[in-house]
């Protein structure tokens, strides 16, 4: 029997999708995929460094193989970030792969089966990061995950992206397409294109596109019915996106679009180019094109100066937006950032304090916005079956869960169902017609 690994991932969407191609990879060299952690002989952590309590998080798993004939190895931005001191620290690690070189997984595998460590972290410059020579082992049947760009040049104060992801490159868009194309023709029906900015997208490229330009022509591809995108950034979201998004049909209404707080004096600390009024413009502009909208958004509190006031701005700007879910976390220093070197001044006593005075405005809106879809008729793209309860599970446009009693026949297909009741996070429904 070949050896068999396993991917445990940490983080974002971005990491989920590499772990789908190193995933690919190794099935094309050979390599098996285990069903559990214990079932397997290689042990694969995808890990994100945003934020410390993962970092620690990771360093925490790897102790836990200590004593294991595991093979174990390290990718993601921890192990970006970290290089060869993660070797140093853990010597019981076989390789440590940053997210510029997903694609020497199965040379790492291999040589670690020799008995030979490996460190691959070089980011040479703004080189192709997706080739789309190598398979993609994808967790999903219908909805598929397109890097269109990686990396990141704004450089937010407090944020550690561009050190471990690198710089701002973006695909061509004939390899997009490509991909796109292929994805229909396997029977996808939507597609997520995934990067740290999408709307920065086309900025080095040859070709003169932009991201409106890109939807445009990924909205021509027959079989691809709904496409979305994460994660937007408020500064870089044209009037012509605006357009693009509020008028392709196969645009679904569901915008990530972080605010990160609701001061500009804390915006502009933080370097995020925009205002308040900015931001509120393009949601106003966004809600006011005729259709219902579902924006999300990140949240960060207790970033260094942050007075009450500043906060109570953040509170404002919640309540304003109506957002249907946020994602909110104190601040905490990142190693290479500019803000890493002023003092973080705000206790933790208070950054946890108003970290749950924010969450508790929030979860208020939340439940007031899922109640507000009982009674609707939404489309739902079904992606998975609760053999146990009998039940399909998909997602919205608007990218809220439906649980639904029914049979498998309906799994990839887009129906009609009737919400007839909302938890915070999940609706039920009925086929609509009955
Ligand atoms: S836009 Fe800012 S927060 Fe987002 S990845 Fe780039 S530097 Fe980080």
């Amino acid at each position: 029997m070949a050896p068999r690994f396993f991917i445990k991932t940490f983080g974002c969407q971005m990491n989920e999708h590499d772990s789908e191609k190193m995933a690919g990879v190794l099935l094309s060299c050979g390599f098996e995929r285990a069903e559990s952690e214990k079932e397997a002989e290689v042990i694969i952590l995808n890990t994100c460094a945003v934020r410390e309590k993962p970092v620690n998080k990771v360093y925490s798993e790897l102790g836990r193989f200590k004593k294991t004939d595991k093979i174990v190895g390290v990718c993601g931005c921890v192990a970006q970030k970290e290089k060869k001191r993660l070797m140093e620290r853990m010597p019981h690690v076989k390789f440590v792969i940053g997210p510029r070189n997903i694609y020497k997984i199965g040379e790492a595998v291999s040589k670690a089966f020799e008995g030979k460590k490996s460190l691959f972290v070089e980011q040479n410059g703004r080189c192709p990061i997706t080739d789309l020579s190598y398979p993609v082992s994808r967790n999903n049947p219908y909805r598929a995950y397109i890097t269109i760009m990686e990396g990141c040049d704004n450089f937010c104060s407090y944020c550690i992206v561009p050190f471990v992801r690198g710089r701002e490159v973006s695909r061509p868009s004939r390899d997009i397409l490509e991909e796109a194309r292929r994805l229909a023709d396997e029977g996808y029906r939507e597609i997520t294109l995934l990067g740290q900015n999408v709307n920065s997208y086309g900025k080095g490229l040859e070709e003169k596109i932009d991201f409106a330009k890109l939807l445009e022509k990924l909205h021509e591809i027959d079989g691809i019915e709904w496409i979305r995108f994460i994660t937007s950034h408020p500064k870089d979201f044209s009037e012509r996106l605006i357009e693009a998004v509020t008028t392709l049909p196969k645009v679904c209404e569901y915008i990530h679009l972080p605010a990160q707080s609701g001061s500009d004096r804390i915006l502009e600390l933080m370097n995020r180019k925009y205002t308040r009024q900015k931001y509120l413009e393009i949601i106003e502009k966004i809600k006011g094109a005729g259709k219902y909208f579902a924006f999300t958004s990140d949240f960060i509190v207790g970033f260094p100066t942050e007075t009450e006031e500043d906060f109570e701005m953040t509170l404002d700007l919640i309540k304003e937006v109506e957002y249907e879910g946020v994602f909110a976390f104190v601040y905490n220093p990142r190693e290479f950032t500019k803000a890493c070197s002023w003092e973080d001044d705000i206790p933790l006593q208070v950054k946890k304090e108003r970290l749950k005075r924010l969450l508790e405005v929030q979860d208020e809106i939340t439940q007031k916005m899922s109640k507000s879809y009982i009674g609707r008729v939404v489309d739902v793209l079904f992606e998975d079956f609760d053999e146990e309860n009998g039940e399909l599970l998909g997602r919205t446009r608007t990218f809220k869960m439906v649980k639904v009693k029914g049979d498998k026949s309906h799994l990839g297909n887009i129906v009609k169902i009737k919400i007839t009741d909302a938890k915070m996070y999940e609706l039920r429904g009925e086929m609509a017609g009955r």
